[in-house]
């Protein structure tokens, strides 16, 4: 594995002073801080920005002005490792120039590497792993107990982690933290630990407050949501509770694993309005084959079912998926089932890459015998099937009207604004002045596979 880093950082890192002459008194006032990954990592930065800012550290947009450049850190795949490589052979180059700047390494790939990170890259300060993200206000202050590296996991009360919220109109709330599924591809469980789920008061109580400070829509978000479990309390009776017991008008959550959806959940989007009819349901593979090594622990019959049952339930859910392709042992057959399952069940959207071996993880010991110029060719094919598909998905809502909340102006033009579906759709509207947070009926006029278009519409 230090050769992977050692790739990544350029000859200058090793000239450099010894730690100690790197650590002068400069006082750390300002932070900048890089989100990689999931929405789990992005939940995570918003809370370790809320207590950074409580203990008056200052964020700021440019690395320039910062004294303390933290990398919330992603290691699902070897290409997001690679990425966090990639910035911290940038910022070995910066600290040379800047030697009283601080570098901190946090998230998955400082659990999975620990002390090893500090070793092959000298320019790290601080390596704290998923369970002790939120320590780092302390850790740079040098409190007793902490330590520049700190990879332990286990809360002693996971409630104690607040939740943020992420925008003005949106907030993330963790549901549970880890995951014991050990799919054999993954590196979450080994990362983030086992699965611990947080009570339902302090999920009901951080809703409640979002709702209070304004938040139109939360994300509940666990690794596997449908798992969910406090005492008594499953993952139906929570979103029942989360619906009936907070002020929050609309309510969604992700991921769910088809081995854990139950029939209860679906009847309970059904019944509930307040839950968009969104789910992502990652299925991975459409060959039972690869679904055995990969260690879901479903078919693809049973996934099937699962889809068919939520399309009769509700009048309308948007489906999305996570695809992988070239997974050790795919036979062509197997990558054609792929693709006659994507053709059969038409996902509104999916994820799709081509399979990376992740050290550690029981697939690691597989053979990897699909070549990548294989795999590429497999990944890019399937991509533009699912686009062929998400076009058709989009264009089926031509005409209907959707509920739709405001986030802002489209990306690329003031003279529009972008909202977001019931079913979790970018639209995009004609506006001069887009009030974020308004739901808004809009009436959708046209679709490409990405976005899309449309115009507010009065409803009785
Ligand atoms: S359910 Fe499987 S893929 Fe998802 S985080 Fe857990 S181990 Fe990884």
């Amino acid at each position: 594995m230090g050769y992977i880093i050692a790739e990544a950082i350029t000859a200058d890192c090793l000239s450099y002073l010894p730690r100690w002459m790197l650590t002068d008194d400069k006082k750390i006032k300002t932070f900048h801080l890089t989100t990689f990954g999931c929405q789990m990592n992005l939940a995570d930065s918003s809370t370790l920005v809320a207590g950074l800012t409580t203990r008056g550290y200052r964020r700021v947009d440019q690395e320039s002005e910062a004294d303390l450049i933290i990398l919330n850190t992603c290691s699902v795949r070897e290409k997001a490792e690679q990425r966090v490589l990639g910035r911290l052979g940038d910022l070995s180059r910066l600290k040379k120039s800047r030697p009283g700047v601080r570098i901190a390494v946090v998230g998955c790939m400082a659990q999975r590497l620990g002390s090893e990170l500090v070793e092959a890259i000298p320019c790290v300060d601080y390596v704290l792993g998923t369970d002790r993200v939120f320590e780092l206000p302390d850790v740079i202050e040098g409190r007793e107990g902490t330590s520049s590296v700190m990879t332990a996991f286990g809360h002693e009360n996971v409630d104690q982690i607040e939740p943020v919220r992420e925008t003005p109109y949106s907030g993330f709330v963790t549901i549970s933290r880890g995951c014991d599924n050990f799919c054999s591809y993954c590196i979450v469980p080994y990362v983030r630990g086992r699965e611990l789920s947080h009570s339902v008061e302090h999920i009901l109580a951080s809703v409640e407050k979002m709702a209070a400070d304004g938040v139109v829509e939360i994300m509940l978000l666990g690794q596997n949501v449908n798992s969910y479990c406090y005492k008594d309390c499953d993952f139906p009776e929570l979103l029942q509770r989360v619906a009936h017991e907070t002020d929050i008008p609309r309510i969604r959550f992700m991921t769910s694993h088809p081995k854990d959806l139950s029939p209860r959940l679906i009847e309970t989007l059904a019944s509930e309005p307040k839950l968009m009819p969104h789910v992502h349901l990652p299925l991975q593979s459409g060959s039972d084959a690869v679904l055995e090594r990969m260690g879901r622990r479903y078919t693809c019959d049973h996934y099937r079912k699962i889809v068919d049952s939520l399309r009769t339930a509700l009048d309308y859910v948007s489906i999305t998926t996570d695809l992988i392709v070239g997974f050790p042992g795919e036979r062509i057959e197997d990558y054609e089932m792929t693709l006659q399952t994507v053709r059969e069940i038409q996902f509104d959207a999916a994820f799709m890459f081509r399979y990376s071996v992740r050290p550690g993880t029981r697939a690691a010991r597989f053979d990897d015998d699909v070549p990548e110029d294989e795999k590429i060719e497999r990944l890019n094919h399937l991509i533009e099937l699912q686009k062929s598909v998400s076009l058709e998905r989009n264009q089926r809502e031509v005409g209907q009207v959707r509920w739709s909340m405001v986030e802002g102006y489209s990306r690329r033009s003031r003279e529009y604004g972008r909202a977001r579906t019931e079913g979790n759709k970018t639209v995009l509207f004609k506006t001069d002045q887009p009030e974020v947070g308004q739901i808004l009926p809009l009436r959708i006029n046209s679709a490409d596979a990405f976005t899309l278009h449309g115009e507010p519409t009065e409803v009785s």
